[in-house]
């Protein structure tokens, strides 16, 4: 029998992929949260202490387990082949950002969850940041004037050995580039149009390093410099220059000051918030897929001036 999370039924949940975020955000969030059982994983290396461990996906739909939804947090390559397989089984689908390695498999998901009768969520995380929505609330009605993103990050800290990151489909500096996009695609009244960008590719990978992009949204130009090898202090901001005041979202959304004045900081909510989401579109048999920041990332790749820069290791 399914179970939808309705009443005091909990859904019934399997993770995908145990690795940083997995341990970092996902299972604690789904530890808290009574609208949700953790009773499975899937795994290549281990799993989560005291549950049932299944080496890929196929071994969990064969196994007879009860189990309405799975959580992937793979890397984006292979995630298609996994959310395929468990929306064709029946279960609602809910994916980390990026939620695939192409556009293209993305729009096969939402059909194939569409033809099941099931929710598939395409997860933003950066967009339930502690200030993202009191940002977009300031700018309802404001005209943006110009638009500036700096996402500069150091990969050996925060994604230390993950050689797929750099392999291709793995994103590289656009896997946290995209979450900058996420949020200026939440938060800004007209879309965003990508004219321009500079990859840098290390002469022995297959995916940028950094990258410079020039957008525009409606009348408004919009600068992002994304770099994966800032030491020192890290940026995550983004400042818009309305005709009412200058919007600075920093710490990657965490944090609002509108003409040098915090008027929101908050704490880290943003798993808790994702997988209350995830439970609201299952109860409401919905989806959520938005592949706008993927669609921008894809039009950076098409566009994009590639520079080869000197060789990276870990
Ligand atoms: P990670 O530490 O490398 O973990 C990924 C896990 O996925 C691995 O531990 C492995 O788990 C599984 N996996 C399956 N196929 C794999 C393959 N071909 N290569 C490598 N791992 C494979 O990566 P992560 O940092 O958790 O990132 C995973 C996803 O979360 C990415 O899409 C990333 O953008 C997103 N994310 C990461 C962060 C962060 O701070 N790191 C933040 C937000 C979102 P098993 O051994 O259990 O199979």
């Amino acid at each position: 029998m399914q179970h939808d999370g309705h009443g005091a039924t909990p859904i019934r949940l399997a993770l995908v992929g145990i690795g940083k975020i997995a341990q970092d955000q996902h299972i604690p969030a789904l530890q808290s949260d009574k609208s949700f059982e953790l009773v499975a994983a899937v795994s290549r290396s281990g799993g989560i202490e005291n549950l049932p461990c299944f080496t890929d996906i196929g071994d969990l739909l064969e196994s007879g387990l009860d189990v309405d939804a799975v959580s992937l947090a793979t890397p984006p390559q292979g995630r298609h082949a996994i959310a395929g397989a468990a929306l064709d089984a029946g279960l609602h689908v809910m994916l980390e950002k990026p939620p695939a390695a192409t556009v293209s498999e993305v729009a096969d998901l939402a059909a194939r969850a569409r033809a099941a009768g099931v929710t598939l969520f395409t997860t933003w995380h950066s967009r339930e940041a502690a200030s993202v929505d009191a940002a977009r609330d300031w700018l309802a009605g404001k005209t943006l004037r110009s638009a500036r993103i700096d996402w500069r990050e150091d990969i050996r800290v925060w994604h230390p050995g993950q050689e797929w990151i750099l392999q291709p489909g793995g994103l590289g500096v656009f896997d946290p580039g995209i979450n900058a996009l996420s949020i200026v695609t939440a938060i800004l009244a007209d879309p965003l149009l990508l004219q321009s960008a500079r990859l840098e590719f290390p002469a022995n990978r297959q995916a940028p390093i950094a990258a410079q992009l020039s957008l525009r949204s409606g009348e408004a130009a919009a600068e992002a410099a994304f770099d994966f090898l800032q030491t020192g202090p890290q940026s995550w901001d983004i400042v818009l220059e309305t005709d009412s005041g200058r919007l600075v979202l920093s710490d990657g959304g965490q944090r609002l000051a509108i003409d040098g004045a915090e008027i929101s900081a908050g704490t880290d909510e943003e798993y808790p918030r994702l997988y209350r989401r995830f439970a609201s579109l299952v109860r409401a048999s919905a989806s959520d897929v938005d592949l706008a920041p993927l669609q921008l990332v894809a039009d950076a790749f098409l566009l994009g001036e590639r520079v080869e820069v000197p060789p990276f290791s870990f």
